[in-house]
């Protein structure tokens, strides 16, 4: 019967002030100043399925997108005059240079 208020407790302690993160998803590092720049374009390669997402509270949110054999990100981002609301990148990559990106990306070393 120590059930209910066990998952109670773990429901309290994730609330630290972020109302709105589903907590599910990793939220990227901040960007450091030597990252690899990343282009960012206006089209994508086509329709696409999500295989990863960062998380969606942030202002900017990326996805790893599959697209037949190949991968590109796709980032959704508050509109600013420099930064489309969703872009893409203007590279694509297979599968292990795809997944190895992504990784950089959440660790800030590429945006
Ligand atoms: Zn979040």
């Amino acid at each position: 019967m120590t059930a209910p208020a066990a998952v109670l407790t773990i429901a309290a302690e994730d609330e630290d002030g972020e109302e709105d993160c589903p907590g599910l998803s990793p939220h990227p590092a901040v960007p450091r100043p030597d990252r690899t720049k990343l282009w960012w374009i206006e089209h994508s390669l086509g329709r696409g399925r999500v295989v990863a997402h960062t998380c969606a509270c942030q202002m900017t949110s990326y996805e790893l997108v599959r697209c037949g054999g190949v991968y590109q990100f796709c980032r959704h981002a508050l509109a600013r005059r420099d930064v489309p609301p969703v872009s893409w990148t203007a590279y694509w990559w297979r599968r292990e240079e795809a997944y190895e990106w992504w990784r950089r990306l959440l660790a800030g070393q590429a945006r």
